[in-house]
């Protein structure tokens, strides 16, 4: 398939030259399509290296034109998970149904797509490799934007100075607290925390999700593929972010295994599993909602900007289009101010929509009361006799526009 959009005009006499922080899938995503819109590009990664693993996330709707137009919905398409069935189970580890996952997450079978987060970086990665540097292992230490560009200083010493920066750092982003202040101001917590990590397949699972609920606490056990390895999620509500437990792993472990502690069915070993994994990522489910996305020539993009949280299941694919729409916002507009307000204007409304989906009951899959877990299992047990549901509205709120006009010859400084 051809890739179509954004394309490089040889005229353009004076390249941009911008720096994206963050390699993971905004960052790549922006690198490409600025690459192709003619920009130089480097992307630095506080990691050693391309961050593999984490939990499936899923591409929908418009997210899937822009992985169509870069050429790699082919390579998604193999690394679809296609999961079999999702089987919900009572607190005494009863089953109370089993569903097809479309009809519980909402996504379009046939189109909608599932994959690993790391294969996802990892396709996105390869269409950038070659044509953009990557400084690995390295992260923004300052920025200064009184002279012509940006001056930025790096953790390891160098120095340099671009016309753009762009922060795709994710939720906890550096590059938005040195902009705008402290994460606090933006995070909107959502009543959840929670902890992933993989254990042994040790129970026979295969191409499958298993989900037990009790009010306010849920465990999950997640097979992708035939593997031997298994995601497992441990999801609590706690009306208070545990602020302390967020920067210190033992406490975050302690916080689990206190919640869990009572907790039936395989929850015991999973506890004990994740005292001992070595790819722990607890966090709290949370929204950034910003009133603005730049501050002068640094601007941020997918997570950084707009987290829309697990529970709306549409993080990466707001990465995908944001990154999309600013490199196009950024080949129609010579004027970096001007490229910066209309991707705010052409993405706001989007991102609103698809933040918007756990405003009513959107969490619905981890009731914090026993009224609620019987009214959600009530659903549940409906949803096995009725028709797929239809798409999402949000997921596909939003047209892409076509090839980008291109910055006219002068420079687009
Ligand atoms: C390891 C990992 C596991 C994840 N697992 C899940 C999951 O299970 N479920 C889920 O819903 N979402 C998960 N996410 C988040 C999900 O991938 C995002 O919603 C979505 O991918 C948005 O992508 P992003 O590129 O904007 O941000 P992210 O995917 O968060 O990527 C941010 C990148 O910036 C890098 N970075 C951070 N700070 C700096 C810095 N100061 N300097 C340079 N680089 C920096 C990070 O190492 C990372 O590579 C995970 C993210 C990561 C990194």
């Amino acid at each position: 398939m051809t890739p179509t959009g954004l394309s490089m005009d040889v005229r353009t006499p004076v390249k941009r030259n911008v720096l994206i922080s963050g390699a993971s899938i905004s960052g790549p995503a922006l690198a490409y399509w600025l690459h192709r819109s003619g920009c130089a590009v480097t992307v630095v990664e506080k990691a050693g290296a391309l961050r593999g693993g984490g939990y499936p996330i899923d591409i929908r709707g418009t997210a899937i034109e822009v992985v169509r137009r870069m050429g790699i919905l082919p390579q998604l398409r193999d690394a679809h998970i296609d999961s079999r069935r999702c089987t919900f189970l009572n607190a005494d580890g009863s089953t109370l149904t089993s569903l097809r996952p479309s009809a519980v997450a909402g996504g379009v079978e046939g189109q909608d797509l599932e994959v690993r987060r790391g294969d996802l970086a990892t396709a996105l990665y390869g269409k950038v490799r070659d044509d953009v540097e990557f400084l690995f292992g390295d992260a923004i230490d300052t920025l200064d934007q009184s002279g012509q560009g940006v001056d930025v200083t790096f953790r390891s010493g160098r120095r340099r100075t671009f016309d753009l920066v762009v922060g795709a750092d994710g939720m906890h982003s550096a590059t938005r607290e040195s902009l705008f202040g402290p994460e606090e101001q933006f995070h909107r917590y959502l009543g959840y925390c929670f902890a992933l990590f993989t254990m042994p397949n040790t129970f026979g699972l295969s191409r499958e999700l298993v989900l037990w609920n009790t009010p306010g606490k849920a465990a999950a056990l997640y097979a992708v593929g035939d593997s031997d390895e298994l995601h497992a999620f441990l999801n609590f509500h706690q009306p208070e972010p545990p602020l302390d437990a967020l920067r210190n792993p033992d406490a975050q472990r302690d916080l689990v295994a206190t919640v869990f502690a009572d907790a039936g069915w395989e929850v015991p070993g999973m506890v004990s599993a994740m005292r001992d994994a070595d790819d722990l990522f607890f966090d709290t489910a949370g929204q950034i909602r910003m009133p603005h996305w730049s501050s002068g020539r640094v601007a941020l993009v997918g997570d950084a900007a707009y987290a829309p949280s697990f529970l709306t299941g549409q993080g990466s694919s707001l990465a995908l289009v944001g990154a999309y729409m600013l490199a196009n916002a950024l080949a129609t507009n010579r004027d970096h101010t001007a490229a910066f307000a209309a991707y705010e204007r052409d993405v706001r409304g989007f991102v609103a929509m698809n933040q918007a989906l756990v405003d009513n009951g959107g969490a619905r899959l981890f009731p914090t009361t026993a009224r609620a877990l019987e009214q959600r299992n009530t659903m549940l047990r409906d949803l096995v006799t009725m028709p797929a549901a239809p798409a999402r509205p949000a997921h596909s709120a939003l047209t892409l526009p076509e090839c980008a006009p291109l910055p006219r010859p002068g420079g687009p400084r």
